[in-house]
């Protein structure tokens, strides 16, 4: 119930729409309904009788005719074209509301998600309940018309006729059910193959360089194929389901002409209706077959449309995991000191990653975090920013427990270097305007140095105004590090995390980018996830971090005195 009225309230922006295509769907029936009737007394009173104004009579008639016609032009026309606006509109503003929401879900909503599936969601699935919204009402509404409209009409004129004739119908009413069921299953069908050969074709475009690398074009071309037959025998599926509906549905429609035909010819023989009224009859057949089987195919139009709406809305109902609350405040002037208070945290549950930390980080500290791969380093940056809530315990900035900051206070507050960086398809200075956007070029370009990137750019042939292509792959690994450095200086925040942003480079780069990196560092809270442990030594306080807790912390020349975890690292690192 809480569902239709949903979907009834996005048609409120678009009511005086809404009721001017109703309107013209009204009159548009009315006029098919009146059409035979004009013709049948035509038929009866004036070529039948001939009166002496019998031209003058036809000629008024036509252009009474004519009126009406261009009358039902205007209909048609804002039916077809408004009726459509109104669909393509209402369709917006629930994409633009699926999309606001999406950007509220939290990272465990997207830890779980498809992003192919839920851009196929979001187009598919508005697509089909657009065509509900404004379909939908519209076919109901003109088909019943129609219906009852010549049903009434056929009744007065005779009875019995108009029974029989319904009788006949419900041979086509049921031929058409059965092929719309059939149509359906094919159709989901080829939806459903539509899917994978498009995931399939996303997955190896974005990873043809890795395709190339192995040379797997073939194998990919061979799984390829693969679905691609498969696509199309299910095309092919459809279309002989379609051509046998089709072609089976005129014949009977045949077959309705020829049992009106002789039906009422044996009722005209006994001169029971006259021969202009069975050529009512016969007008009447087109005008209220055409709806029944449009009130058939509509209960495909509504079976999809209304499924997509429920996907829709239970996404958009789907709360994001993490909020503000209600007395959440803002932070002011932040110090950047952090504390950890009995802080447990599992993904899903079962495995606890961390359990039970304890860690106080004085504001401008920089604090190392090592410990083996998996052992929980990412995860514990990760719950700063709140990208994922504690299970037990609470985190503290400037001595104000995170659940209680308002998220993008604490958010705008935190910068992050990570080892993959993302970069958005467009150019350079758009990438690092991410960071601080109506920052001025100066600004930007000061970041750009301080990130050791400024140089770089420069000698690009667009300089700033350089695209960086999809996901930044015209730019080698630690070019896009010192961009996305950059983006960090105009964001300058007070709270830093820099979680392995070196792993990924080659020595040269690495070089520049720890240099940066440093300079980044400086009068700010910094946590350091660092694959080279000579690169923390300096670090004010380094914690080790395993899959059982904080195993040791201490500075460098302490932990290597004491001679446990860290110290084996440090010498198994020194090595390599
Ligand atoms: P580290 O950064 O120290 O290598 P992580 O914090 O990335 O370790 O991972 C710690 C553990 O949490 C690992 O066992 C990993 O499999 C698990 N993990 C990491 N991210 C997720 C996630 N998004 N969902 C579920 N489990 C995760
Ligand atoms: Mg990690």
């Amino acid at each position: 119930m809480d569902k239709l009225k949903a979907f009834i309230r996005y048609y409120k922006p678009y009511k005086g729409m809404f009721f001017l295509d109703m309107f013209c769907a009204t009159v548009l029936c009315g006029i098919d309904v009146f059409f035979p009737v004009l013709i049948q007394y035509l038929l009866d009173e004036v070529y039948g009788k001939r009166p002496d104004n019998m031209l003058e009579i036809i000629l008024l008639s036509a252009a009474g005719l004519f009126v009406l016609y261009i009358i039902r032009y205007f209909c048609q026309y804002y039916i077809t074209s408004w009726g459509h606006i109104m669909g393509a509109r209402m369709e917006a503003d629930m994409r633009r509301d699926l999309f606001s929401h999406l950007q509220k879900m939290s990272f465990s909503f997207y830890d779980e998600s498809n992003t192919g599936r839920l851009m196929s969601r979001i187009t598919n699935d508005l697509f089909d309940i657009s065509e509900l919204a404004h379909h939908g009402p519209e076919d109901v509404f003109i088909s019943l018309l129609k219906i009852i409209g010549s049903v009434v009409i056929m009744l007065t004129i005779d009875a019995r006729v108009t029974l029989i004739l319904l009788g006949l119908t419900i041979s086509i009413i049921i031929f058409t059910a059965y092929y719309n069921l059939k149509m359906r299953a094919v159709f989901a069908k080829n939806r459903e193959k539509v899917a994978q050969i498009n995931a399939r074709i996303q997955d190896s475009l974005a990873g043809i360089r890795v395709v190339k690398s192995f040379s797997n074009e073939a194998m990919e071309l061979s799984k390829f194929d693969e679905d691609n037959a498969q696509f199309v025998k299910t095309k092919e599926d459809s279309y002989t389901v379609m051509g046998r509906f089709f072609s089976g549905n005129s014949f009977l429609q045949g077959i309705l002409y020829i049992s009106v035909l002789v039906v009422g010819g044996i009722f005209v023989t006994r001169q029971v209706i006259s021969a202009t009224e069975m050529v009512t009859f016969i007008l009447y057949i087109n005008v209220f077959l055409n709806p029944i089987e449009r009130l058939i195919n509509f209960t495909e139009a509504f079976q999809r449309g209304m499924s997509g709406f429920d996907r829709f809305w239970s996404m958009l109902n789907r709360k994001p995991e993490i909020v503000d609350s209600p007395d959440a405040v803002d932070l002011q002037s932040v110090k950047g000191e952090i504390i950890f208070e009995n802080v447990s945290f599992s993904y899903n549950d079962k495995n606890e990653v961390l359990k039970n930390v304890n860690l106080r980080i004085e504001p401008g500290q920089t604090v190392a975090l090592v410990g083996p791969s998996g052992g929980g380093k990412t995860t514990f940056c990760s719950l700063i920013p709140r990208f994922y809530e504690v299970n037990e315990g609470r985190i503290l900035v400037d001595g104000i427990d995170i659940r209680k900051i308002k998220l993008e206070s604490l958010r705008k507050n935190i910068g992050v270097v990570q080892q993959d960086v993302y970069l958005f398809g467009g150019t350079i200075r758009e990438n690092i305007l991410y960071g601080k956007p109506g920052a001025s070029e100066e600004e930007m370009i000061a970041a750009a140095k301080l990130a050791n990137a400024h140089d770089f750019i420069m000698e690009l042939k667009d300089g700033y105004d350089t695209f960086v292509g999809e996901r930044g792959v015209k730019l080698s690994g630690g070019q896009k590090q010192r961009i996305s450095i950059a983006r960090a200086f105009l964001k300058n925040p007070p709270i830093l995390i820099l979680d392995e942003a070196t792993s990924a480079l080659d020595n040269e780069s690495e070089r520049l980018v720890q240099e940066s990196l440093n300079i980044l560092a400086r009068g700010r809270t910094t946590l350091i996830i660092a694959h080279r442990l000579s690169t923390i030594r300096k670090a004010d306080k380094i914690v080790v971090l395993t899959s059982k807790g904080i195993e040791e912390m201490g500075t460098h020349e302490e932990l290597l005195k004491a001679g446990g975890l860290y110290a084996e690292l440090y010498r198994e690192g020194a090595k390599v």
